[in-house]
């Protein structure tokens, strides 16, 4: 449990400004969070509401908590006083319920669309005609849907995960045209940053680099 601090470098001057990175600390303990925070680092992201609420509690206020997990409607509720960016928004349901919750603590939240990129079945998002078939979300006042996000396919073939993200790329550039503040776009993780750079990305979302690999618990 100790920070990458010459990856953290490293990353840094590889985007070089052009995109912003979501230190992804996930399972990882709150001391290993302070590490990254003293080096600079601000913007977080985690999977889990229960671990979010619980590290938010702990941490310096002018962290920006970015939550990147698959996000259930009923716990919208938790995370709506404090967090920053929802980047996984699979659904306009879950959206209404965001912006309810947004209202209740006059706030407005950030938001992004998630996307299905990837060949896998499993991923959860919307697909290219969905998008365009929302009802129009200048409605929804409490909720600013500032970009999108994806996931690539867990795959080795770069090839296939660079069409995957450069298809992301092509799908905000339709809505960014209705939607004028849909400039986020999410993409790349510790595997294929890189590529998703390449491809457009504003935003990378990384964790294992920095933090070291991910030990989950056994079911
Ligand atoms: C865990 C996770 C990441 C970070 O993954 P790494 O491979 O450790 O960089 C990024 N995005 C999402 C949605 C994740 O769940």
């Amino acid at each position: 449990m100790a920070i990458n601090t010459q990856k953290y470098q490293q990353i840094g001057s590889e985007l070089n400004g052009k995109a912003t990175l979501i230190a992804v600390s996930k399972t990882k303990p709150i001391a290993d969070i302070e590490a990254l925070y003293v080096l600079g680092q601000r913007d977080f992201g985690e999977n889990y509401v229960q671990e979010l609420v619980d590290k938010q509690a702990q941490l310096p206020n002018d962290i920006k908590w970015h939550f990147i997990g698959h996000l259930q409607s009923n716990k919208v509720k938790y995370i709506a006083p404090f967090v920053y960016l929802i980047h996984g928004v699979d659904s306009y349901k879950l959206l209404v319920e965001i912006n309810k919750q947004a209202a209740k603590n006059n706030r407005i939240v950030n938001c992004l669309l998630q996307v299905h990129i990837a060949s896998e079945e499993t991923k959860f998002g919307f697909d290219e005609a969905e998008l365009l078939q929302l009802p129009n979300l200048f409605e929804l006042t409490n909720v600013a849907v500032v970009g999108l996000m994806g996931m690539a396919s867990f795959t080795a073939d770069m090839t296939q995960v660079k069409a995957e993200f450069e298809s992301l790329k092509s799908i905000q550039q339709k809505l960014v045209l209705t939607y004028p503040q849909m400039t986020t776009i999410s993409m790349g993780m510790s595997g294929d940053y890189l590529i998703a750079l390449a491809a457009g990305s504003t935003m990378v979302r990384i964790g294992s680099l920095l933090f070291g690999e991910r030990e989950y618990k056994k079911a």
